[in-house]
């Protein structure tokens, strides 16, 4: 985590790329769903009042409380400015009323990042706060039945008037959208660097499998056609993983066009993952499609990676946006 004041481990963000590529060696889906904590907690250290950070970080940081983060509804994905969960704020607390669709960790968080419509309908408008589980008026969607990821629950977060008080308010009001928008520059990263270590951790099951399995009289690590696809696969991993530490290394330096270099990273990173991972599928042959050899999970996980935290169609968005100013 990055929280020096709070104990934390004070990492970067560079570190980070390095915990999450280990973690996703063991399991792409239980280190992406730690990696939407890190990005909460971050957003909570950055943008959080002293009272926030003491009140929610102490238990985030050792992983005794879970966040969820809360931007997409059922009407506004991409668009994420066009959200409409409304927030009435009164002399106590803050009234929330809206779904958020998709939501990582929805029903078992302790804590939701909300971003609302308080103000005008434009970005300027939308303002975050938390709100802890248990709050009156907050209630939770059916599990969703998703193709990978399993190993973590997606439902909606549904709030009917639902209350929560006014210190909860996450920086200044009608800065939420920024918020939101910064901490997916971090969660970009992590995003990525999880698809980079379940990719290679297909990779190096590839090539342990390919130096056992014997087609036409010899292993098929042998064959100069499939060593060329493992050459290629080898020149994706470490071309990814440089140009990932990079965009990190511009992130923690506050270079004016990190933005740019970790929507680049996410699409990079995350649409080689998913290619390096069915790529090792075919060369398992039948055996890549069976649970048993673990690869065709991978192949499930990684492939929410190219959508969420921005699609990589808004990834280029984001590029183009960049090249034209
Ligand atoms: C498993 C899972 C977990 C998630 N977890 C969270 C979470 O914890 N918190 C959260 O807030 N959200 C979460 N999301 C939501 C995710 O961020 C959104 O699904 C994503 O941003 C895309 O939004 P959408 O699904 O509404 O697609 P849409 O916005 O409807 O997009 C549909 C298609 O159109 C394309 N498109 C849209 N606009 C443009 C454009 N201008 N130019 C070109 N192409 C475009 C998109 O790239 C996509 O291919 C999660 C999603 C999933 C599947």
């Amino acid at each position: 985590m990055f929280v020096k004041r709070m104990a934390g481990a004070g990492l970067t963000r560079l570190d980070a790329t390095l915990v999450f590529e280990a973690l996703s060696m063991a399991c792409p889906s239980v280190a992406a769903f730690l990696s939407i904590h890190n990005m909460c907690a971050a957003m909570i250290d950055k943008f959080g009042s002293d009272l926030l950070r003491k009140k929610y970080l102490p238990k985030a940081l050792s992983m005794e409380t879970f966040f969820s983060y809360c931007l997409t509804e059922p009407g506004s994905g991409s668009d994420a400015a066009a959200l409409k969960t409304k927030g009435d704020k009164s002399n106590l607390d803050y009234s929330l009323t809206g779904t958020k669709a998709f939501i990582s960790g929805g029903g078992y968080s302790d804590a939701y990042i909300i971003m609302a419509r308080m103000g005008d309908d434009d970005t300027k408008g939308i303002t975050a706060v938390i709100v802890d589980d248990g709050a009156v008026g907050l209630t939770f969607g059916g599990l969703e039945d998703k193709m990978g990821w399993r190993s973590q629950p997606t439902r909606q977060v549904q709030m009917d008037e639902c209350k929560t008080p006014i210190e909860n308010l996450l920086g200044e009001e009608g800065k939420g959208f920024s918020y939101a928008m910064a901490g997916l520059d971090g969660g970009r990263l992590n995003i990525a660097a999880c698809s980079l270590g379940a990719a290679q951790q297909a990779f190096d099951q590839t090539r342990a499998y390919m130096a056992e399995r014997k087609a036409f009289g010899k292993t098929i690590d042998k064959f100069q056609a499939l060593q060329f696809r493992l050459a290629d696969i080898e020149i994706e991993l470490q071309s990814a993983r440089t140009f990932l530490r990079h965009a990190a290394w511009k992130l923690d330096n506050g270079a004016p066009d990190a933005t740019h270099f970790c929507a680049m990273a996410k699409k990079l990173v995350t649409d080689m993952g998913s290619k390096v991972a069915n790529d090792c599928l075919q060369l398992h042959g039948g055996y890549g499609y069976l649970a048993d050899y673990g690869i065709e999970k991978i192949v499930r996980d990684l492939r929410v990676h190219q959508i969420l935290e921005g699609t990589n169609e808004i990834m280029r968005i984001i590029v183009a946006r960049g090249l034209s100013t």
